[in-house]
Order: C-alpha cells, then sequence, then structure tokens
C-alpha cells in the first residue's frame, strides 16, 4: 500500500499491508496498567493514570484536573516517567469523579484509552534539535484511535517521536520515530533502526509498525520481549535502508542518543527565536491542584516530560513558579529526587518514603540522582544511573547504585 512521498527527491516507497483485523496476542496475564476508565485500586483510594500524549497539558486540562484532584482526590496531580499525570485517592464510587476528565477531552477513545502512551522530544520547534515535531503526538494519537486493531495493545507500549536529540529516543521506546533532519528519520523498533521515514510519513508508519507488532501474535506486551521483533516489522514493512545518506543532511546539533532519564535541565532556556522558555521540577513530581491553576493562568499549554518536569514554553517570568515552590534551576535538591507512593498509599510500602524524600531535599545533602522506594519493586525508578534507597522495616534504607534500562 502507497503511503505517501518521503520528499520531492526520493521515490514513492510502500508499506506491506497488514490485515485489517489483526488478531490479538493471547496474554499470559491481565494487563493492569490503570486509566481514567479502568482505575487501579491503591491503599488509599482508586488511582487513575491520564495519558498526555506529547506530554501537552492545556490549560483548560490542567483546570479540570487541578477540579478533580481536589473534589475528589488527594489534591495533587502526580507526574510519572512516561509524561503522564495520576491521580490518587479517588473514591471509584463516585460518578462525578472522573467525568470532568471525560468532558475536558482527556479520554479521547474509551476503547484507546490506555494505549495511548506517546512521547516526543519536549523542546522541539523551541530550541534544539533536527525537526519541528510539534503536533506529530497528536496526529499519532488521532491515529491510534482510529485504528481498532491497536486497542489490543498492552498499556505499556511506548511510542515516541524524537526530534534528533535523542533525549525520548533514549527512554525505551517500543516504536520510535528519530529525525535525521528537519524532513527525514528513522524508524526504530526496540532501539533498533529498521528504515528511513519522512516525517510527512511519521504518523502512518508507527501506526503500520504496531499494526506489525500485533500481527506476531507474541504474548510479550513489550518490542524488545520479543525475539527479533525489529527485523519481523522491517520485513513487513520494507522500508527504505536506513543507513541511506540524504542530499539534505547536516550535522545533529545535540549530539546522538542521550543517557536515558536525561531531559532538559531545569532553568530557562534559550529559544531559536531569541525568546526564553522555562523547565521547572514539581518537587517529587507533584503538582497540587493550586500549582496546576497557576500553570493554567501562565500558559495556554505547557508540556509534561517523562523526566518529572514541566516546560513553559513562552512564560512571562521565572517570579510566579518559583514562589510557588517549584525549582526553576538545576542546583535545586529537589531536581535530584524522586520517590515512589510509598504508604499510606501502596499497601507493600515499609515506610512513608515521600515524607522521607522531602526530608532529604531539605537537607540539601544529596549530590546524586536519588529515589527512594518503599519495596524492592523500585516502582517509578528514572531511567538511567541513580542512587537508589529501599525502605526497610526498621526504618532503615539500604544504599545501592542502579540502572533501569527498560
Ligand atoms: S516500590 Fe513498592 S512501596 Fe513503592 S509504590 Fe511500588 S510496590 Fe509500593
Amino acid at each position: 500500500m502507497t503511503i505517501g512521498s518521503r520528499h520531492a527527491r526520493n521515490a514513492v516507497f510502500t508499506v506491506t499491508a497488514v490485515p485489517p483485523s489483526v488478531v490479538p496476542p493471547p496474554r499470559l496475564r491481565a494487563d493492569a496498567c490503570p486509566g481514567v476508565l479502568a482505575p487501579h485500586d491503591a491503599a488509599d483510594g482508586a488511582l487513575a493514570r491520564i495519558r498526555l500524549p506529547g506530554g501537552v497539558l492545556t490549560a483548560a486540562a490542567a483546570r479540570a484536573v487541578a477540579d478533580c484532584a481536589s473534589q475528589h482526590g488527594d489534591g495533587a496531580a502526580h507526574l510519572t516517567s512516561r509524561g503522564n499525570l495520576q491521580l490518587r485517592g479517588l473514591r471509584r464510587a463516585d460518578p462525578h469523579a472522573l467525568s470532568v476528565l471525560v468532558g475536558a477531552g482527556l479520554v479521547p477513545s474509551p476503547t484507546h484509552e490506555r494505549v495511548r502512551n506517546v512521547l516526543a522530544s519536549p523542546l522541539s520547534g523551541i530550541a534544539g534539535g533536527f525537526a519541528d515535531v510539534r503536533g506529530v503526538a497528536a496526529r499519532l494519537d488521532a491515529a491510534i484511535c482510529a485504528t481498532p486493531a491497536l486497542a489490543a495493545l498492552s498499556g505499556r507500549f511506548l511510542f515516541a517521536v524524537d526530534d534528533g536529540r535523542g533525549d525520548v529516543a533514549a527512554e525505551a521506546p517500543d516504536l520510535c520515530w528519530r529525525a535525521r533532519t528537519s524532513t527525514t528519520g528513522v524508524l526504530l523498533v526496540a532501539g533498533t533502526p529498521v528504515g528511513a521515514v519522512a516525517l510527512a510519513d511519521a504518523v502512518d508508519v508507527l501506526v503500520k509498525a504496531a499494526e506489525s507488532f500485533l500481527s506476531l501474535g507474541s504474548a510479550e506486551w513489550r518490542a524488545a520481549e520479543v525475539p527479533d521483533a525489529a527485523g519481523r516489522v522491517a520485513a513487513a514493512l520494507a522500508l527504505p535502508d536506513a543507513n541511506e545518506r540524504h542530499s539534505d543532511a547536516t550535522e545533529l546539533r545535540d549530539g546522538g542518543v542521550r543517557s536515558p532519564g536525561v531531559g532538559p535541565e531545569v532553568g530557562e532556556v534559550l529559544r531559536d527565536d531569541g525568546a526564553r522558555a522555562l523547565v521547572v521540577a514539581p518537587v517529587l513530581g507533584e503538582l497540587s491542584a493550586d500549582d496546576l491553576r497557576l500553570l493554567a493562568r501562565l500558559s495556554p499549554q505547557v508540556l509534561v516530560t517523562p523526566w518529572r518536569t514541566i516546560v513553559l514554553p513562552s512564560p512571562e517570568g521565572i517570579d510566579p513558579v518559583a514562589a510557588a515552590g517549584f525549582a526553576v534551576a538545576t542546583d535545586s535538591p529537589a531536581t535530584l529526587v524522586s520517590a515512589c507512593a510509598g504508604s499510606p498509599g501502596c499497601a507493600k510500602s515499609r515506610a512513608d518514603v515521600r515524607t522521607d524524600a522531602r526530608t532529604l531535599i531539605a537537607s540539601a545533602s544529596v549530590t546524586d540522582r536519588t529515589h527512594l522506594v518503599g519495596c524492592e519493586r523500585r516502582c517509578g525508578a528514572p531511567h538511567g544511573t541513580h542512587v537508589a534507597l529501599v525502605a526497610q522495616a526498621d526504618g532503615s534504607y539500604t544504599h545501592s547504585v542502579t540502572g533501569r534500562t527498560a
């Protein structure tokens, strides 16, 4: 099936058609990834995860999340390591608790809400990078929701659209389009390049690649777990050679694939147009309802990153967010410390790790990326090397240096 031209000088390429009704692979266990319509029962109430494709949070959506958090939840929205938001402490039986989120357009597809996992380089079109991928995540989200077969993806399956700087490509996505120039790029399956794809075709090819992944019939949820997923998807898509040199190629301005867990630094960012953007970090990735309403007042749209930071593309200044308690500079200890839910939110936790994390931040003694957890499951651990502090029954913490790669 022809899906479009790459650019004027290159030939049209074809993608092998995928059967319209892909048979969902048998799952060995239930997909427990929470959503808005399928919240998870936690010790402190229901937990709802709100997908934000590309991390885009509009002012209207921020206000809706704030209302839901303050009226029905624990009063805050919690950033996740996939650039999503979570609400905790919700009363499951309350029919009004989540209707405000649906009304704000945060659940555009009941059948696909948990598979709308799309990262995008948050500074794309603002500062650096190769291509301007703003809007691609939204178009990919719409295409995913319009493809019935993709409802069978796992809630853990991750798409990424990388503008060439390698930031979200390093977050272990299952499928990633990564720019090489302003108009050309490459498709990666579980990190392996499988073919050249123009920016104009990225959405179509990512959808076809996801369908192709499902057609492999594997019971595994992630592409990295399936033997030779990259080779098998590549064979189905028959894309041009990923190593093909492009006559319009230029050098990446921001290097190759970054270390996982490394996003834009907190602080002011000089935009390509000479203005200033701002990257801020809420303490422990927690946005109070007042924080959300402040962000909604300051910007028509903010970007939630998978590094638990927020990008304000065109802030009026740094003072309002600094006064609200956000970390606004890289030397803030708050930028180094994260924590799982801990007690009382998680019944497995041996400690109130979030209170301990706040104490650690206040001590200003932390010098390395540090993640506190209430048990060995290590939920929410950042990608990349970090210090893991694991709570013990006696109130102490074990200490180890670790790195999660997937
Ligand atoms: S790491 Fe353990 S204590 Fe923390 S949220 Fe996960 S299961 Fe609960």
